[in-house]
């Protein structure tokens, strides 16, 4: 058997361990003679599976106890309409757009209010994070939207915007548990779990009790109110019980590799031989503005859209797999998520270097 070096956007790497752990409990899950896939939702083990996911979550992040955790389905894409639905009360809210993912969240709200873009990056193809130090707020917003980790562009919001006491809402998808965060400067955290902690299928919310209300809006679907799945603890309905486990398995592994600071300091590690290297070749260049570089995804181009090609194609012969850049940039990406081991970063720029002596 031999695995790759996965550097994809999403579905991502996952750690090993967790992978080989699940392998073993495939037929069997603790002596209950079935898989944790075949299991009933409403039975003792997955109820242990699910509360222990929370339990363990909670510890990683510090979430205080006035904020619900929620695993929902719908990929992160519906919580870009769960969100104006459930939260905008005076139906006007701000956008700042950074990127593809921000930006459709801004189009979504649209259909439900007032949509105010307060700051964008779109001006330099959102290489950087505009100054959020003193935006024009709304008055009457209910909420201020971020996508803070920008997946397709590679930046990162280092500083959360000044919102002026208005509640933040935040797309973590791509940066979730890559580092620790103030859950007290947020009303919504939420993200799609298939970047940076399992497998796609299952979304995680995490929202302060305030914002749970049955005052949505007019014909909001039971199943899109946050209240149902709050009231319900998850399983309201079936859950998306294989992710949920799996992403138990991963907070596991976390707690084992020291929580979010340690990763944080991982991923920073990882991140700048990549930069590092980036930021003196001759050949390969990163697109974004230094400052503002995620330490997830990080993008980078020759200059030439034949050389890039070439880059992709014998990088995947040599098992560095998903480099290629998202379809609307081009260029390349190395996605370095948690999972992503030391090694696979060190190769990878060992593998530029010699690519770049060769067509430099
Ligand atoms: C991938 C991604 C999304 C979309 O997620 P889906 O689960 O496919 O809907 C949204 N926001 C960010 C930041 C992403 O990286």
């Amino acid at each position: 058997m031999s695995r790759v070096y996965n550097f994809s956007a999403g579905p991502a790497v996952l750690p090993e361990e967790v992978l080989k752990e699940a392998a073993e409990e495939m037929l069997d899950y603790n002596g209950t003679g079935m898989s944790v896939m075949e299991m009933s939702h409403r039975s003792q083990s997955f109820q242990e599976i699910i509360d222990t996911a929370e339990a363990d979550l909670r510890e990683l992040m510090g979430i205080p106890d006035n904020y619900k955790v929620l695993f929902l389905q719908g990929g992160e894409s519906q919580q870009f309409a769960m969100v104006p639905m459930n939260l905008m009360k005076n139906k006007v809210a701000d956008y700042i757009v950074t990127g593809q993912w921000a930006k459709k969240a801004a189009a979504e709200a649209k259909k439900y209010g007032k949509v105010n873009i307060v700051a964008s990056s779109e001006d330099k193809t959102f290489s950087y994070i505009p100054d959020c130090s003193d935006l024009p707020i709304s008055e009457d917003a209910d909420y201020v939207y971020i996508c803070e980790n920008n997946t397709i562009y590679g930046t990162k919001y280092k500083e959360l915007p000044n919102t002026k006491g208005k509640t933040l809402v935040a797309d973590v998808s791509s940066c979730f548990l890559s580092e620790p965060m103030d859950v007290t400067r947020y009303g919504l955290i939420c993200g799609g779990v298939q970047k940076n902690i399992g497998p796609a299928g299952t979304v995680i919310v995490i929202i302060r009790e305030d914002l749970i209300t049955e005052d949505v809006l007019p014909g909001t679907p039971t199943m899109l109110q946050y209240k149902t799945h709050a009231d319900a603890k998850s399983l309201y309905n079936t859950p998306p019980a294989y992710g949920i486990y799996i992403c138990g398995k991963v907070f596991k592994w976390l707690k084992r590799q020291g929580g979010l600071a340690a990763m944080k300091e991982r991923n920073e590690t990882k991140a700048k031989i990549l930069y590092d290297y980036l930021d003196q070749s001759r050949l390969f260049k990163g697109t974004v503005e230094p400052k503002d570089r995620s330490i997830m995804n990080v993008p980078f181009v020759t200059g030439s859209s034949e050389l890039d090609a070439k880059f992709v194609k014998e990088a995947k012969a040599a098992g560095f797999e998903s480099l290629k850049g998202h379809r609307s940039v081009g260029g390349m990406r190395a996605s370095i998520y948690n999972a992503m081991p030391m090694e696979g970063v060190e190769a990878l720029v060992a593998f530029m270097k010699k690519f770049e002596e060769e067509n430099a």
